[in-house]
């Protein structure tokens, strides 16, 4: 599972990284970038992995759907 913040001031946001590591990243990018202002924004969770290819299960799903109809129609 994979964690990224996104900022709430500007159109920042991390890496897919682990869920301790993005809330240090969104602290860094606060002192950096918008000091004073109290963290904001959003964590996005993936629950995939995210260096895998995401919609090939969905193509392979509907191939399958092809195959099925083709095989129906005989
Ligand atoms: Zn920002």
């Amino acid at each position: 599972m994979a964690h990224r913040y996104r900022c709430g001031e500007c159109r920042f946001a991390t890496r897919w990284t682990t869920e301790s590591e993005v809330g240090d990243l969104a602290a860094a990018h606060y002192a950096e970038t918008h000091p004073g202002l109290a963290l904001g924004g959003v964590v996005e969770i993936n629950q995939k992995n995210p260096n895998s290819l995401g919609c090939l299960p969905i193509l392979g799903i509907a191939l399958l759907l092809l195959v099925i109809v083709a095989a129906c129609q005989r």
